[in-house]
């Protein structure tokens, strides 16, 4: 029987993209299943002050709430030349949450007056594991570029468009999800994991 796990996110995107790591690192072994299935869990409230401590946030409530073992992950942009915001408020940086637009808007409108050379930044993603027997494990995941001067690509989401990665002369925007999920933050982060999850779950009974 495989073992269930699962991944405290609402975005099928992301549980795609972890089964597909798993089910390459050990066939038919885990389960993984989407909070959407379990309707009466609520949406955390991520009061940590970092990317670890809201993952392990998300990952225990959701393990206490179902009995299952849990993964969560908490992810953002670190820019160098705002000492590392918009960080843990990435998805709120211009107030409201989810708006994408105001927020890159707002990155682009702060480093206006950096020049070209002091606008390196990177994605950080931090996975979170939480057995029901306490145990845990996190992983982190970077992806290094820097910021664009203008928004470019309609592909990807949030800060996507202003983002050029190291090495390419494209933003993260203007990449193909495959592509993008063999260099970024947040792929990193999953595959890292991914052998602990498959070794601690295979401890349980
Ligand atoms: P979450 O961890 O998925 O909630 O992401 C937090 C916020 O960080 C998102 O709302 C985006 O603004 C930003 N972010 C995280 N990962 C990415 C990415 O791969 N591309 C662009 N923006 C991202």
């Amino acid at each position: 029987m495989p073992k269930k796990l699962v991944l405290a996110t609402r975005n099928s995107g992301k549980i795609i993209e972890f089964r597909r790591i798993l089910e390459e690192l050990a066939p038919g072994e885990i389960e993984l299943i989407g909070v959407d299935q379990f309707p009466n869990l609520i949406d955390v409230e991520e009061t940590g002050t970092t990317f670890e401590e809201n993952s392990l946030l998300k990952a225990r409530y959701t393990t206490r709430a179902t009995g299952l073992p849990a993964i969560a992950d908490d992810s953002g942009l670190c820019v160098d030349a705002l000492d590392g915001a918009p960080g843990i408020f990435s998805a709120r940086w211009a107030g409201k949450h989810g708006d994408d637009q105001a927020n890159l808007q707002k990155v682009l409108d702060q480093l206006k007056d950096v020049p070209d050379g002091k606008r390196g930044a990177y994605f950080l993603c931090v996975t979170s594991l939480v057995l029901p027997d306490g145990r845990e494990h996190v992983a982190e995941g970077r992806f290094e570029g820097s910021i664009l001067r203008a928004a470019i690509g309609t592909n990807g989401f949030g800060y996507d468009p202003i983002f050029q990665p190291e090495g390419l002369a494209i933003s993260s925007a203007q990449m193909s999800a495959e592509d993008k999920d063999l260099v970024s933050h947040r792929g990193k982060s999953l595959r890292a994991i991914a052998p602990h999850v498959i070794h601690l779950l295979s401890t349980l009974r």
